[in-house]
């Protein structure tokens, strides 16, 4: 199957000038989401993964069916402020401005290893800031795998060294 027809593009979402991709249409069709999750575990098989982490909220929609697929645990990075318990967090540059994420402390033990999952690569910063916060708790980051890549935007740079994966690309 074709996943990237399953994506619907919409142009200046959330602002003028970006072509917003839709995963919606892609999670709603049985198929093509169980495709997705297929690919995505096939692409981990052999890594011996201990626990995906997905980044609020599409990290969330993608990681977690991922996370059962292989047998993983699942813990979620989210924006400040969400998470209940005592946190580790890193704040990273934007084009204009800063932006924060957070982790639980204890949501990755020394030594365990950890696949990443996201819905989109776009400049990488997102994802950047979600290694550096693994790494942070002692996590070995095994793998990194993206629904949908810019290739455009040369996001996959930041990540030299890294096992990087992406299904669909622009
Ligand atoms: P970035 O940190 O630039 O790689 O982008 C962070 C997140 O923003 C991605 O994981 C997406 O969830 C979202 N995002 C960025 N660009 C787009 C886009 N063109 N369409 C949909 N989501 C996007």
């Amino acid at each position: 199957m074709d996943l990237k027809e399953k994506i619907r593009n919409v142009q200046d979402f959330p602002k003028p000038g970006i072509g917003f991709k839709d995963i919606t249409t892609l999670l709603k069709d049985k198929d093509a989401f169980k495709e997705m999750v297929d690919i995505m575990a096939d692409n981990l098989k052999d890594l011996d993964v201990d626990v995906i982490v997905g980044p609020e909220a599409r990290g969330f929609l993608t990681g977690a069916p991922v996370a059962y697929a292989v047998g993983a645990g699942f813990v979620p990075i989210r924006k400040p402020g969400k998470l209940p318990a005592e946190t580790e967090s890193y704040e990273y540059e934007l084009e204009y401005g800063t932006d924060k994420i957070e982790i639980h402390k204890d949501a990755i033990e020394k030594g365990q290893k950890v696949a990443i999952i996201d819905d989109l690569l776009a400049t990488g910063g997102t994802m950047e800031a979600a290694v550096k916060l693994i790494e942070k708790l002692g996590g070995e980051v095994v793998s990194i795998q993206f629904l949908i890549e810019l290739e455009f935007l040369n996001g996959r740079e930041k990540f030299d060294g890294y096992n990087v994966e992406s299904i669909i690309k622009y």
